[in-house]
């Protein structure tokens, strides 16, 4: 029993290394292309450069994602208002969803709810799940965001997005290092969001319908003030 869970762990590191090898080679192999080019074409080097930037914005995207799976420094973790992280995000995302006629819907409790953790962390956990609805409508749709306190010790924080939805078979897969379904996706977003939240105790849901729409729900530890 033990003998097993200690290698899967070390096929999960390892698959997580191959992926990050793989994700990190790609935009390398475009920048050394394009490095060769500019040695020999100058015209273009404006163009080159643009590229060559988002290449480099690519890897520090990965490397950014990847340091949650460090050990969370608790000296990061102080108290917040739950509603504030999330109205803070939703602003952050506005233009954003304005572009693509997308509506995000608040309903945030009344009552103040605090919870106890690293904010920046918190704040890309939300960032990631209302990114990935409004990626999952594309176009003309509604997000609603819910904050309630479900019992005296727990928090919920609800993202419904009306957009393509999730098969069931691969409901099981989203928070794999590296799974995604989309053409510029990196698929850590998940994996990063699923550490967050374990790292304070808490836990994510789906529930999702093909061409419906998707909710994923978080579950934090409540405190009161
Ligand atoms: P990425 O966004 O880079 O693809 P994520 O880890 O954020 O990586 O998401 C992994 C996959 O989960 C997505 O590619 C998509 O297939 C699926 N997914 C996540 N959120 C949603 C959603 N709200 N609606 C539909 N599919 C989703
Ligand atoms: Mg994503």
């Amino acid at each position: 029993e033990q003998h097993m869970m200690e290698s899967e762990k070390l096929s999960v590191t390892g698959q997580l290394a191959a992926g990050i090898a793989h994700e990190i080679r790609n935009p390398l192999t475009s920048l050394k292309g394009f490095l060769q080019l500019l040695k020999m074409d100058n015209d273009h080097r404006d163009d080159f450069f643009k590229i060559m930037e988002s290449e480099l914005t690519k890897i520090e995207t990965i490397s950014n994602e990847l340091m949650v799976l460090a050990k969370p420094k608790q000296t990061d973790f102080k108290f917040h208002r739950l509603q504030s992280l999330l109205e803070h995000v939703i602003m952050l995302l506005d233009s954003e969803a304005f572009r693509h006629s997308i509506k995000i819907e608040q309903e945030l409790t009344e009552e103040s709810l605090y919870v106890y953790c690293d904010d920046t962390k918190c704040k890309q956990v939300f960032l990631n799940i209302l990114k990935n609805a409004i990626e999952a409508i594309e176009q003309d749709g509604k997000i609603n965001v819910k904050v309630f306190k479900e019992d005296e010790h727990t928090a919920v924080i609800e993202v419904k997005d009306n957009g393509c939805g999730i098969p069931k078979h691969l409901l099981k897969k989203l928070g794999s290092p590296f799974f995604t379904t989309k053409k510029t996706g990196n698929g850590l977003g998940l994996m990063v969001c699923y550490k967050i939240i374990e790292q304070q105790n808490g836990s994510i849901s789906i529930e999702s319908e093909p061409n419906e729409g998707s909710t994923f729900t978080i579950r934090l530890p409540l405190y009161m003030a």
